[in-house]
């Protein structure tokens, strides 16, 4: 009987298995994760669990191929919409009050930010936090119903690509995990696959690079993202707002393999968050929902892809570094605007300097598309004048993505190991059970084996 191993119980493992036991697999399906079934999982644990990160997130579902993450690049545009229904009508089929699934659809691109800007209008589906819960349950019991094995609260250290086996501690079988903690006895299993589907998301990223440098796979070339965190008084967006909440503006440079947009817009109770990420200081923004907490600012990443730098990371690690002072990043104000406050009422730490120029030091002519973008906004959007101040650096180290084959997403090395979801750089709940879906569906393509027949030769 062929065996299934799928590495993590996220949005793309449980789409893949959902598929695979619709059309009637034959085959053992076992999913492994580090969290806990839908009744036991706390509401605390927001990434690990039945339906991963997806599984405590908004519920927002993205419907647009150019959001969440690649997807049609490998399938194809119709054919990535096609399996996005397929996942939006699997989070309606489980839901207890499927008519309650909508789908908002933006109104067309406004002209007062023509022909400076696009505006990247998509339309999502909201599920609800609320309901993903009892979706989770449900959808658990069918696929529990259909045969499909969990293994709970157990972490995968190693997978043996070669030997098709995955590792884990777990709890021995002479059930001791009633007893306190230092008189459980821990095994090491080994678990055989014929296919494995590999969707451990970002919870799982590291694990993810360990097997990736382990097996020196492949990787896709990645651009450089880096850019700005831009913070002004709400007021000069509204109009924009009132269209389109967490707005995202784009400009495009092909020919210079350069673009930006906006990223990660937040208003009302909109604050700056320092990360510090590799020893360095780069800068983020969120919202805060409760009322106490407003402010009345907008900020947002002025975020821009640049494609074909030799060693991007090494790059942008050089970036980053020049743009720190004595272990914080810089701010830059034209009106002398002071850095704001955090949600805990201190200000964001940042060194503040007296111009741009540090931001050309750091990443050269490429400084010029920031300065031009922010130009741009003050033309669209004629209140903001020099109301506004950057926070430098904004970054995103993207983590190497394996070089896969386009038709099942399967290693170019290991043709029975799928990489899908986050952990294949999805960013989001549509794209990653999309993927998941495409793969079960090259897996059910596949001739069904039939157990070993000996022919004997005097036959
Ligand atoms: C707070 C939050 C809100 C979000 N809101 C939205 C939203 O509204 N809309 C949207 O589209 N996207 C949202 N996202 C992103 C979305 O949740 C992810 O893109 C999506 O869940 C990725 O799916 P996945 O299956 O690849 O990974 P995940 O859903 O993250 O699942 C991975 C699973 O693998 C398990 N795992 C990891 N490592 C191991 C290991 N070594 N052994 C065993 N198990 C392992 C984890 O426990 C986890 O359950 C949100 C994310 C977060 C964190």
């Amino acid at each position: 009987m062929t065996k299934i191993v799928i590495v993590g119980a996220g949005v793309a493992g449980v789409n893949a298995a959902t598929k695979l036991v619709d059309n009637g697999f034959k085959g053992k399906i076992t999913i492994i994760d580090m969290g806990l079934d839908p009744y036991r999982r706390p509401a605390a644990d927001v990434m690990r669990g039945f339906l991963g990160a997806g599984g405590w997130s908004d519920g927002k579902l993205t419907y647009h191929t150019s959001i969440g993450g690649q997807l049609s690049k490998y399938t194809g545009d119709e054919k990535a919409m096609e399996l996005f229904d397929q996942v939006i009508d699997n989070f309606k089929r489980f839901h207890p009050n499927p008519s309650e699934v909508q789908c908002s659809n933006p109104v067309a691109e406004p002209d007062f930010i023509k022909p400076h800007f696009g505006l990247r209008l998509f339309p999502v589906w909201h599920v609800g936090t609320d309901y993903l819960h009892e979706i989770g349950k449900n959808w658990h019991d069918y696929l529990v119903s259909k045969g499909v094995e969990f293994l709970w609260e157990t972490k995968v250290t190693d997978i043996d690509f070669k030997n098709q086996t995955v590792h884990y501690p777990a709890v021995a079988e002479m059930d001791s995990r009633d007893l306190p903690g230092d008189l459980q006895w821990i095994s090491n299993t080994t678990l055989k696959y014929d296919t494995l589907i590999f969707g451990v998301g970002k919870s799982g990223i590291d694990f993810g690079k360990q097997l990736a440098e382990k097996y020196e796979l492949p990787t896709e070339p990645k651009s450089v993202q880096i850019g700005v965190r831009f913070e002004a008084p709400q007021e000069h967006f509204q109009k924009l707002i009132d269209i389109s909440y967490d707005f995202k503006l784009y400009q495009k440079f092909e020919e210079k393999g350069v673009s930006l947009r906006s990223f990660c817009t937040n208003n009302n109770a909109a604050y700056v968050a320092a990360e510090h990420t590799y020893g360095d200081v780069s800068y983020n923004g969120h919202a805060k929902k409760d009322e106490a907490y407003r402010n009345d600012m907008t900020n947002f990443g002025i975020l821009m892809e640049i494609r074909n730098i030799d060693k991007p990371f090494d790059w942008s690690r050089k970036a980053v570094e020049k743009l720190q002072h004595e272990g914080v990043g810089l701010f830059y104000s034209p009106s002398h605007r002071v850095p704001s406050k955090t949600s805990e009422g201190n200000y964001v730490e940042a060194h503040v300097v007296d111009s741009i120029d540090v931001l050309y030091d750091a990443i050269g002519e490429y400084a010029l598309h920031i300065e031009d973008f922010i130009m741009d906004l003050e033309k669209v959007f004629p209140t903001l004048g020099k109301d506004w101040g950057i926070y430098m650096p904004e970054v995103k180290y993207l983590s190497p993505e394996p070089l896969v084959n386009y038709d099942d997403l399967s290693l170019t090395r290991f043709p029975n190991v799928h990489f899908v979801g986050d952990a294949l750089s999805a960013r989001g709940i549509t794209v990653s059970g999309a993927q998941g879906t495409y793969v079960a569906e090259s897996i059910l393509k596949k001739p069904v084996e039939f157990p070993d027949f000996h022919i004997h030769e005097n036959f």
